[in-house]
C-alpha cells in the first residue's frame, strides 16, 4: 500500500519502520529530523500525503491534529483514509473526521495502548472509531502494527475508548499505590500484599502487569528506578482528555477528577515529570497523612 506517515517520533517512528519491514511504500514528514530506514523522508506534511491510500498521523495534540490535517486534505487523494492514531480530544477527532467527509476523504481516530515497547514490537492495541468501508480499508495495517484492532463506533469512538480506558488506569493505579504504601506502614510485606491482592477481588492490571513496588511481581518500571515506561506527564494528558470529554456531556466523574488532581500536582509543582506514572507509590510512601 502507498502510506504516508506524519509524526515520526517515539511512537510513529517504530511504527513506520514496522509498515517498511512488512513491504508497503512510506513516505514519512516530521518537523524533527528523525530518520527511519527504507521510508521515503520529504520536507512537507503535503508531499506526504499527496497521492497516498492512506495517511497515518502520530501528533502530540488535537491542535496539531487540526493543523496539520487542513494542511493535507487539499492535497489527499479522493477516497484515501487519514488515519489518526494520536490521543487527542474527541471534539477534534470528530471535526477532523466531519472535514474529511466533506473532502471526499476517509477517516479514522485510532489511538492505541502499548505504549513504545509496543510501537516497536508491533503488538499495539487500536481503538478505532469511524466507518466500516475506512477500517476495511485500515485493518491490514492494524495487523502489522498491531495485535488488536477494536472498531469502538462511529468518529470520535476510538478516542472515547481511549480515554475511558486510561482514566480507570490513572485512578487504579493510585489505588493500588496507595494500598502498597499503607501495606508498608502497617509492616506488611510487599510480596506478601502482591500475593494476595493480585489472586483476591482488589487484582487489576496495575497490581498484576505493573506493580509499581521495586522487586515485587512481574519486571516493571518499578525495577528500572521508575524510568518510564508511560511518564506520568502522559498519564496526566490522558487523563485531562477524560476530564473534558466528562464536562463536554456533563457526566459525573469524581475519582477521575481527583487522579487528575494528583497527577498535575505530581507532574508539575513535584518531581513526577519524566518518571513513569507508578512513581506515585513512593510519592505517597514519603508524605504523611493530611501533608
Ligand atoms: P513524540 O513527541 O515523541 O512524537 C510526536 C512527533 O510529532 C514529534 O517527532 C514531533 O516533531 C512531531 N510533530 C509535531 N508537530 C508536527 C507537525 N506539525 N508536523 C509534523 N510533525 C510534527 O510523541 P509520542 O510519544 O510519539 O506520542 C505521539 C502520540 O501518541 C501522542 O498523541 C501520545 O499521547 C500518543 N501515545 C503515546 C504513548 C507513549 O507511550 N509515548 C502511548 C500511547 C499513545
Amino acid at each position: 500500500m502507498k502510506i504516508g506517515f506524519i509524526g515520526l517520533g517515539n511512537m510513529g517512528a517504530p511504527m513506520a519502520r514496522n509498515l517498511v519491514a512488512a513491504g508497503h511504500e512510506v513516505t514519512g514528514f516530521d518537523l524533527a529530523p528523525v530518520e527511519v530506514e527504507g521510508m521515503t523522508k520529504v520536507a512537507t506534511a503535503e508531499e506526504a500525503a499527496k497521492g497516498q491510500e492512506v495517511v497515518i498521523t502520530m501528533l502530540p495534540n488535537g491542535q496539531i491534529l487540526r493543523s496539520v490535517a487542513a494542511q493535507i486534505m487539499p492535497v489527499m487523494a479522493q477516497g484515501a483514509v487519514l488515519l489518526d492514531c494520536s490521543t487527542v480530544d474527541v471534539e477534534s477527532a470528530r471535526q477532523v473526521a466531519q472535514d474529511c467527509a466533506t473532502a471526499g476523504l476517509l477517516a479514522l481516530d485510532a489511538p492505541v495502548s502499548g505504549g513504545i515497547g509496543g510501537a516497536q514490537a508491533g503488538t499495539l492495541t487500536f481503538m478505532v472509531g469511524g466507518s466500516d468501508a475506512a477500517f476495511a480499508i485500515a485493518k491490514p495495517l492494524f495487523d502489522i502494527m498491531g495485535q488488536k484492532a477494536v472498531h469502538c463506533g462511529e468518529s470520535g469512538a476510538g478516542q472515547g475508548a481511549k480515554i475511558c480506558n486510561n482514566m480507570i488506569l490513572g485512578i487504579t493505579m493510585i489505588g493500588t499505590c496507595e494500598a502498597f504504601a499503607l501495606a508498608d506502614k502497617l509492616g506488611l510485606d510487599a510480596s506478601k500484599l502482591f500475593d494476595v491482592v493480585s489472586t483476591s477481588s482488589g487484582y487489576s492490571w496495575s497490581t498484576n502487569a505493573y506493580c509499581p513496588v521495586p522487586g515485587v511481581g512481574p519486571n516493571s518500571p518499578a525495577d528500572r528506578d521508575y524510568q518510564p515506561g508511560f511518564a506520568a506527564e502522559l498519564m496526566l494528558k490522558d487523563l485531562r482528555l477524560s476530564q473534558q470529554a466528562a464536562e463536554s456531556v456533563a457526566a459525573d466523574t469524581p475519582l477521575g477528577q481527583a487522579a487528575t488532581d494528583l497527577y498535575a500536582t505530581f507532574v508539575e509543582k513535584e518531581d513526577g515529570k519524566g518518571r513513569d506514572f507508578s512513581a506515585m507509590l513512593p510519592r505517597l510512601a514519603a508524605r504523611a497523612r493530611g501533608q
